[in-house]
């Protein structure tokens, strides 16, 4: 199964909880939503998050979209925890940039930009809030340009606006999807109205990729898609969706957009393992240390170096971690993000390897998006 790992960064209160709670519930990993203002969101299930009313703690947690397995890995929103960020956006290969409708870009929405173009990650961005009063997506997009500094490729066209939203046009596929009670409905959209957006879009990638160029009036939907994954895998654009999680609309495309444009992990799951451990849970009943394996494969009863400590310990059981259960399996290769039970005192930060002096490499970014694309 092919991965993506990927973050939700986002001002604290521009909707990332609740996106979370969409995205596993419209994935089929829960089957209860989920509310942000009842205390049952899963990702924040730490007690003392809830009571803040803010994500402090990073979780991974698993899901599947189109044949994708997608491990989302939570990055805190609070500049506080901006340590914590640092480290989670060392595991991810790209992220979905959250801002909300009516503030568009925020100060803390710049920090964390900042940081993740420091690091190097690849990403979308989705204006999320477009039902609430004074949501204006064009001006969100226009402040993704003024304050970030990136060119915005808006893909989709909302329909309707504040509490009349009711979907989008996707300007790649040429199709209008709405939400009815949650259920997206999806059918042409009307050329006549949406053609010249679509053409500005085209207008705007071939400017970017040349490729792109050639095709200027009648571009194919690969082609475009193509090159909007290249423009993103490079950091020349970046992609803008938008939706409004709470009412469940525009968590599909956001999906699909996951898959189409944000890399697939690099790693060589043949090679000595190595790990990075990104996250200690001291949850009971067991202590769950969260890692990536970069390289290598990471089997249930291997016994793997602390490159800190310089102590071995003993993998008891390897888990993938669901919302809100755990499902054990055998053993984890490069690129999967999953957390281990039996480690005793490995740290976040540490590097974990199945030999005493493990080579570290830093952890390979998106260098040929063609490869990836294969
Ligand atoms: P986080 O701090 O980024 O995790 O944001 P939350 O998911 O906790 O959301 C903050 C507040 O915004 C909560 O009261 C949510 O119910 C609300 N919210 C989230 N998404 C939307 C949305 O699409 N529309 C509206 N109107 N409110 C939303």
């Amino acid at each position: 199964m092919r991965i993506r790992n990927i973050g939700i960064l986002a001002h604290v209160d521009a909707g990332k909880t609740t996106l979370t709670e969409r995205i596993l519930y419209v994935t089929g990993a829960t089957h209860r939503r989920g509310e942000v203002h009842e205390g049952t969101t899963v990702t924040d299930f730490d007690p003392q998050e809830r009571d803040r009313g803010i994500t402090i703690f990073a979780a991974a947690v698993s899901c599947d979209w189109a044949g994708y397995r997608l491990n989302l890995i939570d990055t805190p929103g609070h500049v506080d925890f901006s340590d914590e960020v640092e480290r989670s956006l060392r595991v991810l290969d790209g992220a979905v940039a959250v801002f909300d409708g009516v503030a568009g870009v925020e100060p803390q929405s710049e920090s964390v930009w900042r940081q993740a173009d420091r690091h190097g990650v690849p990403r979308i961005a989705f204006v999320n809030k477009l039902d609430r009063p004074g949501a204006d997506f064009a001006a969100a997009v226009e402040s993704i340009r003024d304050r970030l500094g990136v060119v915005p490729l808006a893909v989709q066209v909302p329909i309707g606006s504040e509490q009349h939203f009711t979907g989008v046009v996707d300007l790649v596929t040429m199709r209008a999807l709405t939400w009815v009670d949650g259920q997206l409905q999806e059918q042409p959209a009307d050329a006549a109205e949406f053609g010249a957006a679509r053409r500005r879009l085209e207008e705007a990638v071939a400017e970017l990729h040349a490729a792109a160029l050639e095709e200027l009036g009648a571009m194919s939907e690969h082609t475009l898609r193509t090159a909007l994954r290249e423009l993103t895998l490079r950091g020349d654009a970046v992609v803008v969706l938008c939706g409004s999680a709470y009412r469940d609309k525009g968590v599909e495309p956001l999906l699909d957009a996951v898959v189409a444009y944000l890399p697939d992990p690099a790693g060589d799951p043949g090679a000595d393992l190595a790990a990075l451990v990104f996250k200690v849970h001291a949850a009971r009943p067991a202590r769950l240390t969260y890692l990536r394996v970069h390289d290598g494969t990471l089997r249930r009863g291997d016994v793997v170096w602390d490159s800190d400590s310089g102590r071995s310990e003993r993998v008891a059981r390897i888990l993938r971690v669901q919302a809100d259960r755990h499902t054990d399996i055998a053993s984890a290769v490069a690129g999967d993000i999953v957390a281990v039970a039996g480690i005793k005192t490995a740290r976040a930060g540490t590097t974990l390897s199945t030999r005493r002096n493990p080579v570290l490499r830093k952890a390979p970014r998106s260098a040929d998006p063609l490869v990836s694309v294969a």
